[in-house]
């Protein structure tokens, strides 16, 4: 068992450098590099997060591993490779951007492929392995896990190309799970290394709501969440590709909201406004959120913000405040 691990591990350090080095040097890694490069990656990131090409053949790995005698029942058993009916084994990756998913210790586990352009599916995945289990895995964790012991502070993002963008800004700790659903462990795993999150998912409403779902998960392993917030439905690598690398740590990293900011601003949405029972309800719901903080000063901070916006005196809705105190009791 341990010896397969290991083998299996070599496998995926192989197939990393592997497709690495066809993205740099090949004919075929032209057109992926030409891709790479229209999307703003230099060479320095593609070289730091090992960003790499699986090519169009069928078998371009698969004959690689055959050749340095990899067992292929063992490559498929790993994710790495399939096979066809007549038992001949093949690439699961083909025309594919690939990007290394690592462990803590900084060891290939998995790959994530992207098509060039359009088309479905947008990212394939490595399937769960022995060594590779989603949902205790987190992109870039091995990079970032050294900073935590000082800053005990990390940024979630969605996606990897987010995760690396965001790094060449100046983000030195961003991480992503495998898809938008954080699992318990992640959040545990989370924890244990921080203190601090800031969510930076995508701006559109699968990103708000992700987020959402998500803070009540980290808040209740016990981290601080903050969410830095992206305008106008774009994800981190499109708001640094529209706006620069200066802006976006200037107005959406350093402007990230408190977890309870967040929370009120996605209530909005959920009630209209411009009716008088909306605006009620708002209030209430807002009021049963305000309820819950035990700082006295921060909960008179947002009952003003509150009062003012509404054209409510602070007075009624701390008598207001206070009745649902009561019931939560
Ligand atoms: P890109 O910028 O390359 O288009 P993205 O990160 O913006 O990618 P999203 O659609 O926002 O892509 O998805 C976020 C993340 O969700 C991806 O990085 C990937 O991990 C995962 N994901 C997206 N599409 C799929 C898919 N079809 N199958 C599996 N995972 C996916
Ligand atoms: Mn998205
Ligand atoms: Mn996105
Ligand atoms: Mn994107």
């Amino acid at each position: 068992k341990q010896r397969e691990r290991q083998v299996l591990l070599d496998a995926y350090e192989f197939a990393a450098r592997m497709y690495h080095f066809l993205l740099k040097n090949t004919e075929h890694g032209k057109q992926a590099m030409a891709y790479l490069k229209g999307r703003g990656f230099t060479d320095k990131l593609i070289d730091h997060f090992q960003i790499g090409y699986a090519p169009p053949q069928w078998d371009t790995l698969a004959r690689q591993l055959d050749k340095r005698e990899f067992s292929m029942p063992l490559m498929k058993q790993g994710g790495l490779l399939l096979s066809r009916d007549d038992g001949r084994y093949y690439d699961l990756f083909r025309d594919r951007i690939m990007f290394p998913i690592w462990d803590a210790r900084g060891k290939v586990i998995a790959f994530g492929g992207r098509i060039l352009g359009e088309g479905q599916p947008k990212y394939l995945n490595s399937s769960e392995s022995s060594l590779f289990h989603k949902g205790r895995t987190l992109y870039n964790f091995h990079h970032v896990r050294p900073l935590l012991r000082k800053t005990r502070h990390l940024v979630l993002f969605e996606g990897y190309v987010d995760v690396i963008k965001a790094w060449d800004a100046g983000v030195s700790n961003g991480v992503a799970s495998m898809g938008t659903s954080l699992t318990e462990e992640n959040a545990f795993m989370m924890r244990k290394n921080a203190d601090l999150i800031t969510i930076c998912y995508d701006g559109d409403d699968a990103g708000r709501n992700a987020a959402y779902k998500n803070m009540n998960l980290l808040e209740k392993a016990g981290c601080e969440v903050k969410v830095a917030l992206i305008p106008d439905r774009m994800d981190p690598d499109e708001y640094i590709q529209a706006h620069g690398e200066e802006r976006f740590l200037r107005e959406i990293m350093n402007e990230a909201v408190p977890a309870l900011k967040f929370k009120l601003i996605y209530l909005r949405r959920n009630h209209i406004l411009i009716e008088e029972t909306g605006r009620i309800k708002y209030i209430q719901e807002a009021l049963k959120l305000l309820a819950v903080i035990s700082s006295p000063m921060e909960r008179e901070h947002y009952l003003k913000e509150l009062a003012e916006e509404f054209n409510q005196s602070l007075d009624t809705l701390k008598q207001e405040l206070n009745l649902i105190r009561q019931e939560q009791q």
